[in-house]
Parts: C-alpha cells; sequence; structure tokens
C-alpha cells in the first residue's frame, strides 16, 4: 500500500509553487476514503478527523512541493538556460535528465554536460556552476522553444522515476517528500473510524522555497501539537557515516535537534513530552525508532514552533534517505509503514494528563 502511493506520488511533478498536480492525486485518495478536505490561497490541502475535544488537537503535515528550477532564460539556440528553486546539489545536475513543465505540456530535456572527449584534466574534478548549465530539449531556436511552451518562469524538476531496487528498496525522485505525502494517506485511512485526539492532516507547499508555506494552515488550525513528517538523513553510506547512525531499513526517526544559520537562522529542539510520547508509543507495538541530530537541514516545523499565543508542542519524525535532494533519492517503504504504525500509536497515546505546557 505505501509502496504503491509512493510509487504513484514519485512520479507527479510538483515544484515548490506549482504542487496543484500533486495535491489533485492526494485529494482523489481523500475522496476515495470519504474524507472531506479543502485547500487555501497558497495550495495547502487539509483534511480533519474530528476527534475528543478534551485532548489537545493534532496537526501532522508533510510537504507536496519539490526542488528544482525555474527557466531564467532561452538562448537564441533554444538552449535553456535555468534559476535554482531550493536547494539543488550543483554537484549533481550535468547530465541529468529533466522535465519541463510547460501550460502546454510536459517537454522531457538534457542538462548539458562539457563532452568528455573535450574535458581537460583540470575541469575533471570541477563542479561547474549551474548558471553556467543549460537544458537541451531539442530546440533549435528561441522561437521553436517559445512555440512549445517555454516561457521564463516555466518549473523545471528532475524527470520523475520509481526504479524497485533489490531488497525492496525504491529509489526515486522527491522521496523528499512524496514519502511523507504518502505516508499521511496511509495515516488517514489507519485513523479513521478510531476514537482520539482531533487530527489535521495537512500536505504543505513551498516547503524547499522557503519554509513557511504551511504557516496559514497552521494559524488557522491552532493545533496543540504539531508533527512534521518528512525525510531524514540516512547515515549508514561510506560519504556520511560520520554524521549519526540512522540506517536505511531501520525504522522511522526522531530528530532531536536541527539547526540551519546561513540566511535562515532557525532550528528545531523538540518537545520533551512528545519525545517521550514517540519513545512510549514505539514501545507499545515493538516499533524500531531511530533518533537523529544535525546541522545543516530544516524542515519547515521550524517556523510553526512560533505560531498562537503559547506557541505548538512540536517534533520532526522522519524517514531515511539516501542522497538527499539528489535527481534519485533512495528509500525503503517499510520505514514509511513503520512511520504510519508510530502515528497511530502515538495518537492512541495522547490522554488528557499529556502536559504540554512546559512549567518550573
Ligand atoms: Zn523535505
Amino acid at each position: 500500500m505505501t509502496r504503491e502511493l509512493l510509487r504513484e506520488l514519485m512520479v507527479i511533478p510538483g515544484l515548490a509553487g506549482y504542487e496543484e498536480r500533486v495535491a489533485r492525486a492526494i485529494a482523489a485518495h481523500l475522496d476515495r476514503l470519504g474524507l472531506a478536505h479543502h485547500s487555501d490561497r497558497l495550495g495547502n490541502l487539509v483534511a480533519t478527523l474530528p476527534g475528543d475535544a478534551a485532548l489537545p488537537s493534532v496537526m501532522v503535515f508533510a510537504h507536496m512541493d519539490q526542488l528544482g528550477f525555474i527557466v531564467r532564460k532561452i538562448e537564441p539556440s533554444g538552449l535553456i538556460r535555468l534559476e535554482r528553486q531550493g536547494g539543488v546539489p550543483e554537484r549533481a545536475l550535468p547530465a541529468q535528465a529533466v522535465l519541463l513543465c510547460t501550460e502546454d505540456g510536459d517537454l522531457p530535456g538534457v542538462i548539458s554536460n562539457k563532452s568528455h572527449h573535450a574535458t581537460t584534466p583540470d575541469e575533471k574534478y570541477q563542479v561547474v556552476p549551474y548558471v553556467r548549465l543549460a537544458v537541451d530539449a531539442g530546440f533549435a531556436s528561441k522561437e521553436e522553444a517559445e512555440a512549445a511552451g517555454v516561457r521564463i518562469g516555466t518549473p523545471v524538476v528532475y524527470l520523475p522515476r520509481a526504479l524497485d531496487l533489490a531488497s525492496g528498496r525504491m529509489a526515486g525522485t522527491a522521496v523528499d517528500d512524496r514519502a511523507g505525502c504518502a505516508a499521511l494517506i496511509a495515516l488517514a485511512e489507519a485513523r479513521q473510524g478510531k476514537p482520539g485526539p482531533t487530527l489535521h492532516l495537512v500536505w504543505s507547499v513551498q516547503e524547499e522555497h522557503n519554509l513557511r508555506g504551511v504557516l496559514p494552515a497552521a494559524t488557522s488550525l491552532a493545533p496543540d501539537i504539531a508533527i512534521s513528517i518528512d525525510t531524514l538523513l540516512a547515515c549508514d553510506t561510506p560519504e556520511v557515516a560520520d554524521r549519526g547512525d540512522v540506517e536505511l531499513g531501520g525504522g522511522p526517526a526522531i530528530s532531536m535537534f536541527s539547526f540551519h544559520g546561513r540566511g535562515t537562522l532557525n532550528g528545531v529542539i523538540p518537545h520533551p513530552a512528545l519525545v517521550r510520547l514517540m519513545d512510549a508509543a514505539a514501545a507499545d507495538r515493538s516499533l524500531r525508532l531511530q533518533r537523529s541530530a544535525h546541522t545543516g537541514l530544516l524542515t519547515d516545523l521550524s517556523y510553526i514552533q512560533f505560531t498562537g499565543p503559547q506557541g505548538v508542542a512540536f517534533l520532526d519524525v522522519g524517514v531515511p534517505v539516501r542522497y538527499s535532494h539528489s535527481a534519485l533519492e533512495v528509500v525503503d517503504p517499510e520505514d514509511i509503514a513503520g512511520l504510519v504504525r508510530l502515528l497511530d500509536a502515538a495518537l492512541d497515546r495522547i490522554s488528557p494528563d499529556l502536559e504540554l505546557v512546559r512549567a518550573p
């Protein structure tokens, strides 16, 4: 189930600011479940499962958008220059396949890479800045590209794909955060008809752009507890082994610390009652639960924590992912299924005596 949901969502283009197609696919699942939903002006998609008003209300959210590019310029030759949208790794761009999402339809293209036969020895180990790269979509002129619907501002994403790997693992485009979007649909299904707190499910927008697209949803829903579902750094490949011990296939993880200082200056230190809640929920159902602590990565939860007159109790829960922000990210769908079971167990445990105000 989670696997098929993930596959379906990974192959839908949804650059930050252009999430409508992803939202429509998710809304179709909510319709299938008979769950009412609504959207706001930014495009956040919200479904609420009403619960016991005596319990703290919970908002669980995942972002629909993905990183990518915007067309910056079309050269007279028909080659297309890109602007970055989100944390695009320039090291991993040359020769990647992309999809130009024009209003007249999707067009494939290839990001340029200097022909190997013309590459000098010192160029072999250089990263080419994105401004020098171009997309070759086959057009012979600017006029031809424009006639096909390519304009300045056209959204561009990595060519959407979903690959089945060994051991049940999957590689795909925008695992970050279609994994979370899939988990949220599965959670909606798991929680239907169950007693517990009021549960707001939010599929949010523009996380990869400015981390704040979800704010209107958080402000209007005014939850007591906010839980972000996003990807977390798997550290079980050699190049990141010193960053932690989160393993792919080792189950979901909670983030104990996140911080980003370059221009954002934000981060999340989780609410201690929610950390205890997740530990107890994992123990209840004998689920594996991993822990992550990192600088250099942030989620939109950073901004939610400050909303409302009392603030919100908050926690980042994530699915381990390898090669984040690359054209193909690797994930174990079992970790997504484990995350859904963890959240279901945590929601079952929320009682009126869950104290969220941190008194001395
Ligand atoms: Zn993300």
